[in-house]
């Protein structure tokens, strides 16, 4: 069982500005949770990729999912080791020189191998999570045993993961503050625009509040 804090390895020590590491767990789950998508790097036929897709956290598990013929997938589901990035950015950090410039972010970076998701009941709860996870509140219909069938579930152990955190603003050289230009923060975040009926909706089915009030992240 994993404890509240992240202990680190060799691979999972932050090196560079170790004062942005942060070993708690919690603060790593709130990161997987607001995220939408991950990138998993793997190597396939001896070339590495990397998959954008989307992720959800259950417990001490990040799970991912896709079409049995996902290459990368493919790859992970039969054993290949895994490294799972998920990146927040939270604001424009602009400097007064091209080396002032950065951004605020929190990130995570996980290794690991996964492990697929066979017992069908498993996953048609996963293909729960997934929806509640991506739009809380919404309705779907059951999914057809040949869709489970058809849907490749892996998931990775949250045991050798790092989380880094730059919340500094800017962070220019002494000399650089007498400088007559502007420089500061532009905070960034995900925010819904009015929701769309689908083109082939029922007549006389109303939008949702869970729609209407899609929000992500803090
Ligand atoms: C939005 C964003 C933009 C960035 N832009 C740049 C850029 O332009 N140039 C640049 O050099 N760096 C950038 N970084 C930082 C970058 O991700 C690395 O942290 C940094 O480059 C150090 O790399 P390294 O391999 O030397 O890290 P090391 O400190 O040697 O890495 C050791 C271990 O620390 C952990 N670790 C390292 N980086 C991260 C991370 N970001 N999140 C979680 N765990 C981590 C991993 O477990 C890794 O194996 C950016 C990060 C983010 C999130």
């Amino acid at each position: 069982m994993t404890g509240s804090t992240l202990s680190p390895t060799e691979r999972t020590r932050v090196r560079l500005h170790p004062e942005r590491a942060v070993y708690d767990r919690e603060v790593m789950y709130r990161i997987l949770d607001e995220a939408l998508v991950c990138h998993v790097g793997v190597v396939v036929d001896g070339a590495p990729r990397v998959l954008p897709t989307a992720i959800v956290r259950i417990g001490d598990f990040a799970y991912i999912h896709g079409s049995p013929a996902n290459q990368s997938l493919a790859a992970l589901a039969a054993g290949a080791p895994a490294c799972i990035t998920v990146t927040l950015i939270d604001s424009i950090v602009a400097g007064r020189s091209g080396f002032g410039m950065s951004m605020d972010y929190r990130s995570v970076m996980i290794f690991a191998a996964a492990e697929k998701i066979v017992d069908p009941g498993e996953k048609e709860r996963l293909v729960a999570a997934f929806i509640e996870d991506i739009c809380p509140g919404h309705q779907v219909r059951a999914p057809k045993p040949k869709e489970i069938a058809a849907t490749l579930f892996v998931r990775f152990p949250l045991t050798e993961a790092s989380v880094k955190i730059r919340n500094q603003g800017v962070v220019d050289p002494e000399e650089d503050y007498r400088l007559d230009t502007w420089s500061g923060v532009i905070p960034l975040q995900l925010t819904a625009g009015e929701p769309r009926n689908c083109s082939a909706l029922k007549h006389g089915i109303a939008v949702p509040d869970y729609a209407k009030n899609y929000r992500r992240g803090r």
